[in-house]
This record gives structure tokens, sequence and C-alpha cells, in this order.
């Protein structure tokens, strides 16, 4: 038993993703990851994830069976001190590991006020990647060159992708954030990790002419001429390289109005510092463990990590100085948790 008085709190609990089949997807989920994905092209894995007929479900302990959406709404104790609003609005976040085999559409989000008013009180969509493989060369899709709405919309119905859409190179450890509105496209042989609002709205704006079973997929023009921030930011200063960051420290990439998201490279050991919050883990490369110490353990008890592992940890580890959380091994983990 820890301090919640909850003997199922103090662990780690492992998640079992779900995976979606995409035209543009590859298998690198299997050969890369070791995931079991299903036959054909496998564009994401939706590690953790509560949105409705896509939930991840734990797969350790006393929560093993049942789903993140499950837990969120029964065992408020794994995610601490949340208003109730927020608790009530469902598991806020989606994280995705993405294998891109061929260019994924040119697409937007909305943000929460659109989404709410034209998606059926859906959320918005602010979304941030980790690059965590890109060919030499890389780019990705990222803003446009339009300076009034006017011109954007003619620059689409005159299909001047070229000229419109702006590129940006990448490599391996950047990280980008991309508030709604903002133009972007995934491009070939990229992975990344993705953390986001736990929200399925997208708007196509262009999608290579490609068919999907002899036809092409919906575009949505009206919408993406909406909700695209016009004139786009500046590609460059969205690009974050995180390749020298210290390894057994954490440090923030990003935190916005829901979320943070953290990177700790772990060379030997690092400790995770204490948090009011849930936190979620994923091991983007390596392996090691995750030493949980606690109360009742105060050796602690070891779980063994690899890539591609994603785990929940409940607000009740650590907080105090006997408890916390160590990494041992040669890893890059990606952390993220909530903006309360
Ligand atoms: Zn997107």
């Amino acid at each position: 038993m820890n301090r919640s008085g909850n003997s199922e709190a103090a662990e780690p609990i492992f998640l079992r993703p779900y995976f979606q089949q995409n035209i543009w997807g590859g298998r690198r989920l299997a050969e890369e990851f070791g995931f079991a994905i299903p036959e054909g092209h496998v564009g994401e894995c939706w590690a953790v994830s509560a949105y409705p007929g896509r939930e991840s479900v734990a797969v350790n302990g006393a929560a093993a069976g049942r789903t993140l959406a499950e837990l969120w709404r029964d065992v408020p104790e794994f995610f601490g001190p949340l208003p109730e609003e927020y608790r009530a609005a469902g598991y806020p976040f989606l994280t995705k590991i993405i294998d891109a085999r061929e260019d994924l559409s040119i697409q937007v989000h909305p943000d929460d006020a659109y989404a709410a008013e034209h998606e059926n009180g859906a959320r918005g969509k602010t979304e941030c990647w980790y690059i965590l493989d890109c060919p030499e060369d890389c780019t990705l899709v990222l803003g446009h060159t339009a300076k009034s709405r006017e011109e954007f919309a003619g620059m689409i119905a005159e299909k001047r992708w070229d000229s419109l859409l702006r590129r940006v190179p990448v490599r391996r450890g950047d990280f980008i954030q991309l508030e709604p509105g903002t133009i972007h496209a995934i491009t070939a042989g990229v992975m990344l990790l993705e953390t986001q609002q736990s929200s399925d709205v997208t708007y196509r704006v262009y999608d290579y002419d490609r068919l999907q079973d002899g036809r092409p997929r919906e575009l949505h023009i009206r919408q993406s001429i909406e909700v695209s921030g016009v004139p786009a930011r500046e590609p460059e200063k969205l690009v974050r390289h995180t390749d020298a960051l210290p390894a057994g420290r954490l440090t923030e990439l990003v935190r916005c109005r829901f979320y943070y998201v953290s990177r700790l490279p772990v060379s030997d050991s690092a400790e995770l510092p204490a948090d009011r919050w849930f936190r979620i883990c994923t091991v983007t490369d390596g392996g090691g463990s995750l030493i949980i110490k606690n109360s009742s353990a105060p050796q602690g008890s070891r779980f063994p990590l690899k890539k591609g592992d994603s785990f929940l940890l409940p607000a009740s580890v650590g907080g105090a100085p006997e408890e916390g959380a160590v990494f041992e091994g040669r890893m890059d983990v990606i952390v993220a948790g909530p903006v309360i």
C-alpha cells in the first residue's frame, strides 16, 4: 500500500497499442519495434490511447485487461488531482508512433473552438513530433507562402502546390510543435513519435491525387481554408534540435496549454523527479529497466524496458525522498504529461 491507500497505484502500467492500417504506412513498426502488427500497410501505432474504439489496454498488474479509458474513469488516483471538468472531458492525449512509407496527405487540424462547433463537440488537435528516423536530406511540409486567405484559396484552387507549400529540413532527434491551423505533412521515410490532443479531426488539403481502393480519399478544402493560419509562421522557427541534450537529465521540449513533452536520454542511470500528476513514458530507442521505489519496496521493484514500450506512470509514484522512479540502461525516453 502507498500513501494513496491504493496498492495497485505504485507501478508503471504498460499498455498494448492499437494499430491502424493506412495507404501510406509500412512494416517498420514490426521490423524495428517488434510490434505484432496486422497484415498490410500499417502506418500508426496508437501507443497510448483512450480514443473510443481504438483504446490501448493495460497488460500488467492489477490493471491488466482494462482499457486506458476505463482506468481514467475508475481509478482517478492514477492520474492525480484534476479539476472535475478536465476529468469529465475524458483522457486528454494520444501518443502515436508513425511509420510513413510514403508521403502523408497535406493536412491541417482545427482548434478546440472550431472542432466543437463543426465536428460534434470533438477536440481540436494541437500536436507535436519527435523525429525518430528520417532519410538524409529529409524535408517536411510545414506552413505555406500565401499572404492572404484569398491568395491561399486561389493557390489551392489552381493546384499551385510547389509555390504554396513550404518545406523545412529535419534530422533525427528534431522536435516540432504544431499549433492548430498549421499546414503540414509527414514525408516518406520518416518515423516519429507524436503527442497530441485526443482527437481524430483532420482536414485534407491535397492527397497527391492518390487512389485508395480505386478512388481518391476525401478532401476538405473549405474547412482547410477556414482553419489555416494566414500568413503562416516561419517554419524554420518551429523546429528544435535535441540531439545535444545532456544524458541523465529531463529536458522539457514544449509546454503548451494542453501538455508538456520532455526528453530523457539515459546513458547509465537517470532519476525521474516526482510529480503530482500522471506521466506517459515511451522508450523510443535502446532499453534497460525502470526501478520503482516506495515504502513497501525500499529496494525497488524492477521492470524491464525495451524500445517501443509505453507506460503510464501513476501520479502516486514518487513524491517522497525514499520514493521515486529510476531508469537504468541505455535508452531514449520521451515523457509527457498534463498542464493543469
Ligand atoms: Zn497532423
